[in-house]
Protein backbone atom coordinates (compact mmCIF):
# COMPACT_ATOMS: atom_id res chain seq x y z
CA UNK A 1 0.00 0.00 0.00
CA UNK A 2 2.69 2.34 0.55
CA UNK A 3 4.33 1.43 -2.30
CA UNK A 4 1.87 2.24 -4.33
CA UNK A 5 0.44 5.43 -2.52
CA UNK A 6 4.30 6.58 -2.91
CA UNK A 7 4.02 5.53 -7.07
CA UNK A 8 1.34 7.47 -7.64
CA UNK A 9 2.31 10.70 -5.36
CA UNK A 10 5.56 10.80 -7.57
CA UNK A 11 3.69 11.19 -11.13
CA UNK A 12 1.14 13.64 -8.87
CA UNK A 13 3.95 15.50 -6.88
CA UNK A 14 7.75 16.05 -7.54
CA UNK A 15 9.25 13.54 -5.56
CA UNK A 16 6.16 12.35 -4.09
CA UNK A 17 6.38 14.88 -1.30
CA UNK A 18 5.72 18.47 -0.36
CA UNK A 19 9.02 18.82 1.75
CA UNK A 20 12.55 17.00 0.39
CA UNK A 21 13.29 15.26 3.85
CA UNK A 22 9.93 12.94 3.78
CA UNK A 23 11.13 10.99 0.40
CA UNK A 24 13.63 8.96 2.62
CA UNK A 25 16.86 9.99 0.36
CA UNK A 26 19.11 9.26 2.83
CA UNK A 27 17.78 6.21 4.39
CA UNK A 28 16.39 4.81 1.66
CA UNK A 29 12.80 2.57 1.16
CA UNK A 30 9.29 3.85 0.93
CA UNK A 31 8.26 6.36 3.07
CA UNK A 32 5.43 5.49 4.89
CA UNK A 33 2.09 7.18 4.29
CA UNK A 34 0.10 8.57 7.43
CA UNK A 35 -3.19 8.97 7.66
CA UNK A 36 -3.91 9.20 11.26
CA UNK A 37 -1.68 10.06 14.75
CA UNK A 38 -2.80 9.97 18.53
CA UNK A 39 -0.85 10.23 21.51
CA UNK A 40 3.20 8.95 20.64
CA UNK A 41 2.15 6.79 17.83
CA UNK A 42 1.12 7.29 14.12
CA UNK A 43 -0.67 4.84 12.03
CA UNK A 44 0.21 4.33 7.98
CA UNK A 45 -2.24 3.58 5.49
CA UNK A 46 -1.32 -0.32 5.66
CA UNK A 47 -3.00 0.25 9.39
CA UNK A 48 0.72 -0.32 11.05
CA UNK A 49 1.40 1.30 14.23
CA UNK A 50 4.49 3.38 14.58
CA UNK A 51 5.85 5.33 18.18
CA UNK A 52 6.75 8.64 16.30
CA UNK A 53 9.87 10.51 17.34
CA UNK A 54 9.03 13.23 14.76
CA UNK A 55 6.44 14.93 16.43
CA UNK A 56 5.86 16.56 13.02
CA UNK A 57 9.49 18.07 13.32
CA UNK A 58 8.77 19.44 16.59
CA UNK A 59 4.84 20.94 16.91
CA UNK A 60 3.00 18.27 18.75
CA UNK A 61 4.76 18.67 21.75
CA UNK A 62 1.90 17.51 23.77
CA UNK A 63 1.60 14.13 21.98
CA UNK A 64 -0.82 14.11 18.64
CA UNK A 65 -4.45 14.85 19.09
CA UNK A 66 -4.20 16.51 21.89
CA UNK A 67 -8.16 16.26 23.14
CA UNK A 68 -7.67 20.26 24.49
CA UNK A 69 -6.09 21.44 20.98
CA UNK A 70 -8.37 19.44 18.78
CA UNK A 71 -11.30 20.91 20.92
CA UNK A 72 -10.09 24.34 20.40
CA UNK A 73 -9.42 23.96 16.89
CA UNK A 74 -12.70 21.98 16.13
CA UNK A 75 -14.88 25.28 18.58
CA UNK A 76 -12.86 27.89 16.71
CA UNK A 77 -13.53 26.27 12.84
CA UNK A 78 -17.14 26.48 13.76
CA UNK A 79 -16.80 29.85 13.85
CA UNK A 80 -15.23 30.72 10.32
CA UNK A 81 -12.06 29.50 8.97
CA UNK A 82 -10.13 32.74 7.92
CA UNK A 83 -11.49 36.23 8.17
CA UNK A 84 -8.67 38.33 6.67
CA UNK A 85 -9.04 40.49 9.39
CA UNK A 86 -7.95 41.08 13.03
CA UNK A 87 -9.48 38.96 15.75
CA UNK A 88 -9.07 39.01 19.31
CA UNK A 89 -7.72 35.54 19.45
CA UNK A 90 -3.77 36.95 17.00
CA UNK A 91 -3.52 39.90 20.56
CA UNK A 92 -4.50 36.89 22.90
CA UNK A 93 -1.08 34.43 21.53
CA UNK A 94 0.85 36.99 20.65
CA UNK A 95 0.73 37.95 24.93
CA UNK A 96 0.97 34.42 25.71
CA UNK A 97 4.10 34.61 23.98
CA UNK A 98 5.52 37.63 25.47
CA UNK A 99 4.51 36.83 29.22
CA UNK A 100 5.97 33.27 28.82
CA UNK A 101 9.60 34.32 26.80
CA UNK A 102 10.86 35.67 30.53
CA UNK A 103 14.88 35.29 31.17
CA UNK A 104 17.55 36.41 33.49
CA UNK A 105 18.60 40.61 32.77
CA UNK A 106 22.56 41.23 33.17
CA UNK A 107 21.76 42.07 36.62
CA UNK A 108 19.74 38.94 37.60
CA UNK A 109 16.74 40.92 37.07
CA UNK A 110 13.41 39.31 35.24
CA UNK A 111 13.22 40.06 31.37
CA UNK A 112 10.92 40.16 28.62
CA UNK A 113 12.73 40.67 25.74
CA UNK A 114 10.11 39.44 23.32
CA UNK A 115 7.81 43.43 23.42
CA UNK A 116 5.90 42.92 20.22
CA UNK A 117 5.14 40.15 17.82
CA UNK A 118 4.05 39.59 13.98
CA UNK A 119 2.19 36.29 13.59
CA UNK A 120 3.20 34.69 10.22
CA UNK A 121 2.71 31.38 8.60
CA UNK A 122 5.56 29.57 8.56
CA UNK A 123 9.28 29.65 9.84
CA UNK A 124 10.45 30.30 6.32
CA UNK A 125 8.29 33.81 6.59
CA UNK A 126 9.68 34.56 9.86
CA UNK A 127 12.99 34.02 9.01
CA UNK A 128 12.88 35.74 5.93
CA UNK A 129 10.77 38.62 7.55
CA UNK A 130 13.38 39.08 10.28
CA UNK A 131 15.79 39.82 8.04
CA UNK A 132 13.79 42.41 5.87
CA UNK A 133 13.05 43.93 9.14
CA UNK A 134 16.81 43.93 10.80
CA UNK A 135 18.17 45.21 7.01
CA UNK A 136 15.22 48.49 6.87
CA UNK A 137 15.80 49.20 10.76
CA UNK A 138 19.78 49.36 10.29
CA UNK A 139 20.45 50.39 6.49
CA UNK A 140 22.66 47.68 5.96
CA UNK A 141 22.18 44.87 3.76
CA UNK A 142 24.74 41.94 4.87
CA UNK A 143 23.96 39.07 6.82
CA UNK A 144 25.82 35.97 8.99
CA UNK A 145 24.35 32.72 9.13
CA UNK A 146 26.46 29.21 10.29
CA UNK A 147 27.36 26.57 8.15
CA UNK A 148 24.89 23.55 8.99
CA UNK A 149 22.10 26.22 10.33
CA UNK A 150 18.36 26.27 8.23
CA UNK A 151 16.10 28.91 8.67
CA UNK A 152 14.00 27.85 6.11
CA UNK A 153 14.30 28.37 2.07
CA UNK A 154 13.60 31.82 1.59
CA UNK A 155 16.88 33.07 -1.08
CA UNK A 156 19.60 34.28 1.18
CA UNK A 157 19.58 31.26 3.87
CA UNK A 158 20.05 28.52 1.53
CA UNK A 159 23.95 28.53 1.30
CA UNK A 160 25.16 25.72 3.66
CA UNK A 161 21.63 24.98 5.06
CA UNK A 162 20.94 21.85 7.43
CA UNK A 163 18.33 20.04 7.38
CA UNK A 164 16.86 18.82 3.88
CA UNK A 165 20.00 20.33 2.49
CA UNK A 166 22.49 18.96 4.64
CA UNK A 167 20.30 15.55 3.85
CA UNK A 168 21.18 15.56 0.40
CA UNK A 169 24.75 16.99 0.72
CA UNK A 170 23.60 19.97 -1.64
CA UNK A 171 26.32 23.39 -0.95
CA UNK A 172 22.82 25.46 -1.37
CA UNK A 173 20.03 25.95 -4.09
CA UNK A 174 20.00 26.20 -7.78
CA UNK A 175 17.43 29.28 -8.77
CA UNK A 176 19.45 31.38 -5.89
CA UNK A 177 21.06 34.27 -8.16
CA UNK A 178 24.72 34.87 -7.15
CA UNK A 179 24.06 39.13 -5.74
CA UNK A 180 22.02 37.39 -3.46
CA UNK A 181 23.77 34.41 -2.20
CA UNK A 182 26.71 37.04 -2.15
CA UNK A 183 24.63 39.05 0.52
CA UNK A 184 24.88 36.22 3.02
CA UNK A 185 28.36 35.62 4.88
CA UNK A 186 28.77 31.70 5.89
CA UNK A 187 30.78 31.33 9.09
CA UNK A 188 31.49 27.73 10.49
CA UNK A 189 29.12 27.18 13.91
CA UNK A 190 30.54 28.09 17.19
CA UNK A 191 34.10 30.02 16.43
CA UNK A 192 33.65 33.33 17.68
CA UNK A 193 37.20 34.33 16.53
CA UNK A 194 35.27 33.40 13.08
CA UNK A 195 32.72 36.24 13.40
CA UNK A 196 35.16 38.56 15.39
CA UNK A 197 37.05 38.84 11.77
CA UNK A 198 34.20 38.87 9.47
CA UNK A 199 32.80 41.59 11.47
CA UNK A 200 36.72 43.01 11.35
CA UNK A 201 36.35 43.69 7.85
CA UNK A 202 32.86 44.01 7.01
CA UNK A 203 31.49 45.88 10.52
CA UNK A 204 29.79 48.80 8.63
CA UNK A 205 27.51 46.90 6.29
CA UNK A 206 26.39 43.61 8.37
CA UNK A 207 22.63 44.53 9.23
CA UNK A 208 22.43 40.87 11.51
CA UNK A 209 23.83 37.63 12.84
CA UNK A 210 21.42 35.07 12.51
CA UNK A 211 21.82 32.01 14.68
CA UNK A 212 20.04 28.84 15.38
CA UNK A 213 19.06 29.44 19.45
CA UNK A 214 20.76 25.48 19.51
CA UNK A 215 21.43 24.21 16.00
CA UNK A 216 19.21 21.09 15.36
CA UNK A 217 19.26 20.83 11.62
CA UNK A 218 22.75 19.17 11.26
CA UNK A 219 21.58 16.83 14.05
CA UNK A 220 21.69 18.53 17.15
CA UNK A 221 24.71 20.23 17.83
CA UNK A 222 24.48 23.11 21.25
CA UNK A 223 26.58 25.78 21.20
CA UNK A 224 29.07 26.59 23.66
CA UNK A 225 28.46 28.26 26.42
CA UNK A 226 28.39 31.48 26.15
CA UNK A 227 28.65 31.93 22.72
CA UNK A 228 25.09 32.84 21.66
CA UNK A 229 25.63 35.95 24.58
CA UNK A 230 29.19 36.47 22.40
CA UNK A 231 27.32 36.95 19.33
CA UNK A 232 24.94 39.41 20.91
CA UNK A 233 27.73 41.46 22.28
CA UNK A 234 29.86 41.58 18.79
CA UNK A 235 26.63 42.33 17.33
CA UNK A 236 25.57 45.27 19.31
CA UNK A 237 29.09 46.51 19.37
CA UNK A 238 28.83 46.49 15.86
CA UNK A 239 25.38 48.07 15.22
CA UNK A 240 23.89 45.00 14.05
CA UNK A 241 21.19 42.75 15.14
CA UNK A 242 21.04 39.71 16.98
CA UNK A 243 18.47 36.98 15.77
CA UNK A 244 17.78 34.31 17.54
CA UNK A 245 16.05 31.63 15.27
CA UNK A 246 13.96 29.50 18.26
CA UNK A 247 11.73 28.15 14.86
CA UNK A 248 12.41 24.68 16.37
CA UNK A 249 13.40 25.64 19.78
CA UNK A 250 11.09 27.89 21.25
CA UNK A 251 8.15 26.55 23.47
CA UNK A 252 10.04 23.27 23.25
CA UNK A 253 13.17 22.99 25.59
CA UNK A 254 11.58 25.20 28.10
CA UNK A 255 8.62 27.92 28.37
CA UNK A 256 10.90 30.26 27.13
CA UNK A 257 12.72 28.06 24.34
CA UNK A 258 16.62 27.94 24.93
CA UNK A 259 17.28 31.34 25.42
CA UNK A 260 15.30 30.55 28.59
CA UNK A 261 17.47 28.13 29.13
CA UNK A 262 21.14 29.57 27.93
CA UNK A 263 20.27 33.27 29.32
CA UNK A 264 21.34 33.23 33.11
CA UNK A 265 22.87 29.46 33.08
CA UNK A 266 25.76 31.49 31.25
CA UNK A 267 26.64 35.28 30.87
CA UNK A 268 22.88 37.35 30.46
CA UNK A 269 22.30 38.16 26.74
CA UNK A 270 19.76 39.94 24.83
CA UNK A 271 18.67 39.02 21.37
CA UNK A 272 16.96 41.98 19.13
CA UNK A 273 14.84 39.51 17.25
CA UNK A 274 13.46 36.06 17.96
CA UNK A 275 11.70 33.27 15.29
CA UNK A 276 9.30 31.08 16.40
CA UNK A 277 7.41 28.07 14.12
CA UNK A 278 6.31 24.47 15.23
CA UNK A 279 5.16 24.26 18.68
CA UNK A 280 3.62 27.76 18.58
CA UNK A 281 0.95 26.81 16.58
CA UNK A 282 1.03 22.99 17.96
CA UNK A 283 0.57 21.49 14.52
CA UNK A 284 -1.51 24.33 12.97
CA UNK A 285 0.20 26.63 10.50
CA UNK A 286 1.51 29.60 12.58
CA UNK A 287 4.63 31.15 13.16
CA UNK A 288 5.91 34.49 14.20
CA UNK A 289 8.82 37.15 14.66
CA UNK A 290 8.79 39.01 17.61
CA UNK A 291 11.64 41.17 19.83
CA UNK A 292 12.37 44.89 20.30
CA UNK A 293 9.67 47.29 20.03
CA UNK A 294 11.45 49.94 18.73
CA UNK A 295 12.86 47.71 15.92
CA UNK A 296 9.32 45.69 15.47
CA UNK A 297 7.89 48.91 14.53
CA UNK A 298 9.61 49.27 11.62
CA UNK A 299 7.38 46.77 9.83
CA UNK A 300 3.70 48.08 8.06
CA UNK A 301 1.67 49.67 8.60
CA UNK A 302 3.58 51.68 11.55
CA UNK A 303 6.92 51.48 9.65
CA UNK A 304 8.57 51.30 6.33
CA UNK A 305 9.35 47.33 6.12
CA UNK A 306 6.78 45.54 4.38
CA UNK A 307 5.16 41.82 5.31
CA UNK A 308 1.70 40.89 5.02
CA UNK A 309 0.08 37.35 4.96
CA UNK A 310 -3.50 36.39 3.74
CA UNK A 311 -3.86 33.68 5.94
CA UNK A 312 -1.54 35.32 9.35
CA UNK A 313 -3.01 34.97 12.07
CA UNK A 314 -6.31 33.09 11.27
CA UNK A 315 -8.31 32.36 14.29
CA UNK A 316 -8.46 28.43 13.68
CA UNK A 317 -4.33 28.36 13.65
CA UNK A 318 -4.48 30.74 16.92
CA UNK A 319 -7.29 28.25 19.04
CA UNK A 320 -4.49 25.50 18.36
CA UNK A 321 -1.35 27.90 19.01
CA UNK A 322 -2.95 28.83 22.50
CA UNK A 323 -4.31 26.09 23.83
CA UNK A 324 -0.70 24.38 22.83
CA UNK A 325 1.10 26.74 24.96
CA UNK A 326 -1.29 26.51 28.05
CA UNK A 327 -0.96 22.85 28.32
CA UNK A 328 2.95 23.31 27.80
CA UNK A 329 2.77 23.68 31.42
CA UNK A 330 6.36 22.37 33.36
CA UNK A 331 5.82 19.21 34.46
CA UNK A 332 5.30 18.61 30.54
CA UNK A 333 8.66 20.34 30.54
CA UNK A 334 10.11 18.36 33.29
CA UNK A 335 8.48 14.70 31.19
CA UNK A 336 9.73 15.95 28.07
CA UNK A 337 13.25 16.01 29.51
CA UNK A 338 13.26 12.89 31.41
CA UNK A 339 12.36 11.25 28.70
CA UNK A 340 14.82 12.63 26.39
CA UNK A 341 17.16 11.28 29.51
CA UNK A 342 16.04 7.75 29.37
CA UNK A 343 16.21 7.57 25.60
CA UNK A 344 19.51 9.22 24.47
CA UNK A 345 21.25 6.79 27.44
CA UNK A 346 19.45 3.37 26.03
CA UNK A 347 20.61 4.20 22.46
CA UNK A 348 23.99 5.36 24.03
CA UNK A 349 24.09 2.29 25.78
CA UNK A 350 22.69 -0.13 23.01
CA UNK A 351 25.56 1.32 20.50
CA UNK A 352 28.16 0.85 22.94
CA UNK A 353 27.24 -2.57 23.62
CA UNK A 354 27.94 -3.19 20.23
CA UNK A 355 30.87 -1.35 19.78
CA UNK A 356 29.66 1.70 17.72
CA UNK A 357 31.29 5.07 18.04
CA UNK A 358 29.11 7.53 18.84
CA UNK A 359 28.60 10.87 20.61
CA UNK A 360 25.43 11.64 22.15
CA UNK A 361 23.99 15.16 21.09
CA UNK A 362 21.98 17.40 23.44
CA UNK A 363 20.49 20.76 23.69
CA UNK A 364 17.78 20.60 26.09
CA UNK A 365 15.32 17.78 25.64
CA UNK A 366 15.94 17.47 22.15
CA UNK A 367 18.93 14.93 20.98
CA UNK A 368 20.59 13.12 18.01
CA UNK A 369 23.68 10.74 17.68
CA UNK A 370 26.56 11.41 15.47
CA UNK A 371 28.47 8.99 14.57
CA UNK A 372 31.79 9.61 15.21
CA UNK A 373 35.13 9.10 18.16
CA UNK A 374 35.46 12.78 19.15
CA UNK A 375 32.94 15.91 20.10
CA UNK A 376 31.79 17.74 17.10
CA UNK A 377 31.77 21.15 17.14
CA UNK A 378 31.02 22.34 13.90
CA UNK A 379 29.08 21.26 10.59
CA UNK A 380 32.13 19.75 8.95
CA UNK A 381 32.52 17.60 12.19
CA UNK A 382 28.96 16.94 11.75
CA UNK A 383 29.17 15.76 8.34
CA UNK A 384 32.27 14.02 8.69
CA UNK A 385 31.04 11.29 11.02
CA UNK A 386 29.69 7.91 9.83
CA UNK A 387 26.65 8.71 8.32
CA UNK A 388 26.37 4.95 6.46
CA UNK A 389 25.57 4.12 9.91
CA UNK A 390 22.44 5.24 10.76
CA UNK A 391 20.21 3.88 7.20
CA UNK A 392 20.34 0.75 8.72
CA UNK A 393 19.49 1.59 12.07
CA UNK A 394 16.62 3.31 11.08
CA UNK A 395 14.72 0.96 9.42
CA UNK A 396 15.72 -1.54 12.38
CA UNK A 397 14.01 0.37 14.10
CA UNK A 398 11.01 1.32 11.68
CA UNK A 399 10.58 -2.80 11.38
CA UNK A 400 10.19 -2.98 14.79
CA UNK A 401 7.43 -0.18 14.87
CA UNK A 402 9.42 2.80 15.78
CA UNK A 403 9.28 6.08 13.58
CA UNK A 404 12.34 7.77 13.77
CA UNK A 405 13.75 11.09 11.70
CA UNK A 406 14.58 9.84 7.91
CA UNK A 407 17.94 11.45 8.24
CA UNK A 408 20.80 11.22 10.41
CA UNK A 409 21.12 15.35 10.39
CA UNK A 410 17.98 16.00 12.01
CA UNK A 411 16.51 15.87 15.84
CA UNK A 412 14.64 13.30 17.87
CA UNK A 413 11.31 14.68 19.48
CA UNK A 414 10.26 13.12 22.64
CA UNK A 415 6.47 14.48 23.71
CA UNK A 416 4.57 14.66 26.76
CA UNK A 417 2.30 11.90 25.63
CA UNK A 418 5.76 9.46 25.19
CA UNK A 419 4.37 7.08 28.32
CA UNK A 420 6.09 3.86 29.63
CA UNK A 421 4.62 1.66 26.72
CA UNK A 422 6.66 3.89 24.14
CA UNK A 423 9.37 4.42 25.77
CA UNK A 424 9.43 0.36 26.31
CA UNK A 425 8.63 -0.27 22.62
CA UNK A 426 11.44 2.06 21.89
CA UNK A 427 13.91 0.60 24.01
CA UNK A 428 13.33 -3.05 22.92
CA UNK A 429 14.36 -2.15 19.47
CA UNK A 430 17.43 -0.96 19.95
CA UNK A 431 19.79 -4.15 20.28
CA UNK A 432 18.96 -5.21 16.99
CA UNK A 433 19.38 -1.96 15.89
CA UNK A 434 22.43 -1.57 17.05
CA UNK A 435 23.57 -4.22 15.90
CA UNK A 436 22.43 -3.27 11.98
CA UNK A 437 24.26 0.01 12.82
CA UNK A 438 27.46 -1.76 14.14
CA UNK A 439 27.86 -3.85 10.63
CA UNK A 440 27.06 -1.41 8.48
N1 LIG B 1 14.30 27.81 11.31
C1 LIG B 1 14.57 26.66 11.93
C2 LIG B 1 15.57 26.67 13.06
C3 LIG B 1 13.93 25.49 11.55
O1 LIG B 1 14.22 24.35 12.19
C4 LIG B 1 12.98 25.52 10.50
C5 LIG B 1 12.25 24.27 10.03
N2 LIG B 1 12.72 23.07 10.43
C6 LIG B 1 12.73 26.75 9.87
C7 LIG B 1 13.39 27.87 10.31
C8 LIG B 1 11.75 26.85 8.75
O2 LIG B 1 10.44 26.64 9.19
P1 LIG B 1 9.30 26.15 8.20
O3 LIG B 1 9.63 24.76 7.80
O4 LIG B 1 8.04 26.27 8.99
O5 LIG B 1 9.31 27.10 7.04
Amino acid sequence: MNNELFERAKRAIPGGVNSPVRAYGSVGGTPRFLVRAEGPYVYDAEGSEFVDLVASWGPAILGHAHPAVVKAVQDAAALGLSFGASTPSETELAELVESRVAGAGANGETVHPIEQLRLVSTGTEATMSAIRLARGYTGRDLLIKFAGHYHGHSDGLLAAAGSGVATMALPGSAGVPAPIAAQTLVLPYNDIDAVRAAVAEHGDRIAAIIVEAASANMGVLAPKPGFNAALADIAHENGSLLILDEVLTGFRVTAAGYWGLSTGEGPAYQPDLFTFGKVIGGGMPVAALGGRADVMEHLAPTGPVYQAGTLSGNPVAMAAGIATLEHATPEVYAHLDSTADTLAQAVSEALAREGVAHQVQRAGNLFSFAFTETPPVDYADMQAQQTWRYPPFFHAMLDAGVALPPSVFEAWFVTAAHDERAVSRIIDALPTAARAAASA
